[in-house]
């Protein structure tokens, strides 16, 4: 924080500042210049609660926030990339990796075919909601507990890593028995109660941005899980509302290349729900390669015109094969950046 004090001011107003923003828990180095003197605050603390008091001071000219309100999912915290490692592989690390799966698991056949196909065609993990957030009560609300053992019964089959949503704070202990990565959905990206609930836990999370949310509130998210004793956090770019129509969210490419810059952490793109169309999920899949995702979670399922969720824009198991085959030389491209990287960064 800068604190900028008013013309002349005296130098117990100037200590009475310099006390308050001490109270506060911040550090403090003043820049004294020939009529005003200018305060500069660092540390941790809660600097909006700060600010405010610190306006508040009648010997205040001004008081402004310069340093990004996140601290451990910002890159002048850590500038290396943050590797999450989930059973047997890493995110964000020299793996380009794949999750694929259906919306919702509906049934014992409906996930093993899902999970068998995607493993053959280059998948490593496996996705699939046991508890979904539905729009409508009426709707298929998830087989629960069910669809949790039946992941597991597929992980088993497949040795895919499993990702699945948790939409409660009660239920966090529940999935974390279940599944190698929870997934937080769009809808739930501020439940503040959750966000610290998953910081409890050691599983990896897959942190979704919520549909009006912005960047910057997701990195805020992911650092309620970080600050509450989670490390182990990846953000996912899934489309968010605009007044364009044609596709059912509208995706916001930039907005990776754009985490990349801001932080360490991985960061994947649903090209499923930021279209809603199967048609163009493949097209954006190779988007999401080329910009730098570490990642994709795409929706599949083996019959998407019996699916009880998402049908629209799942991908059935041939086209999903032949999507992963196109990504193919994306992918090895992505690689070579990689390696690159890597070699400039030391
Ligand atoms: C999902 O992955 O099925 C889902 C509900 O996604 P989102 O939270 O991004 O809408
Ligand atoms: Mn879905």
């Amino acid at each position: 924080m800068i604190i900028s004090m008013r013309l002349h001011s005296t130098r117990q107003e100037i200590d009475q500042v310099c006390e308050r923003i001490r109270d506060f828990g911040y550090k403090i180095h003043a820049i004294e210049g020939e009529e005003r003197v200018v305060i500069g605050a660092v540390g941790m603390g809660d600097v909006t609660a700060c600010l405010e008091s610190i306006e508040a001071m009648p010997q205040v000219e001004k008081a402004v926030r310069i340093s990004v309100p996140y601290k451990f999912v910002s890159k002048e915290y850590k500038s290396a990339r943050t590797q999450v490692r989930v059973h047997g592989f890493e995110i964000g690390g020299d793996e380009f990796i794949v999750m694929a799966g259906p919306c919702s698991v509906e049934s014992e056949k409906q996930i093993m075919q899902a999970a068998e196909g995607v493993a053959r065609s280059g998948a490593r993990m496996l996705r699939g909601g046991a508890f979904k957030p539905r729009t409508s009560p009426y709707d298929f609300q998830g087989l629960e507990r069910e669809g949790l053992q039946l992941l597991a019964k597929a992980r088993d089959a497949t040795g895919l890593a499993i990702v699945t949503e948790v939409m409660s704070d009660g239920d966090v202990g529940l999935v974390a028995e279940y599944a190698d990565v929870l997934q937080i959905g769009a809808r739930n990206m501020q439940n503040f109660a959750l966000l610290k609930a998953l910081g409890r836990t050691s599983r990896p999370i897959l942190l979704k941005r919520g549909m009006s949310s912005t960047v910057k509130e997701l990195l805020m998210s992911a650092e309620y899980i970080i600050a509450h004793g989670n490390p182990n956090v990846i953000l996912c770019e899934r489309g968010i509302r605009t007044f364009e129509t044609v596709t059912r969210n509208t995706c916001d490419i930039a907005a990776i290349a754009a985490l990349n810059e801001l932080t360490h952490l991985p960061v994947i793109l649903d090209p499923s729900h930021a279209t809603g169309k199967r048609s163009l999920v493949p097209a954006l899949a190779r988007a999401g390669v080329a910009i730098g995702a570490d990642g994709l979670i795409v929706e599949v399922h083996p019959a998407p015109e019996k699916a009880v969720s998402d049908g629209a824009q799942s991908l059935d198991l041939p086209q999903f094969d032949r999507m992963m085959q196109q990504l193919r030389p994306y992918i090895e491209l992505w690689k070579e950046a990689r390696v690159t990287e890597a070699a400039t960064a030391v």
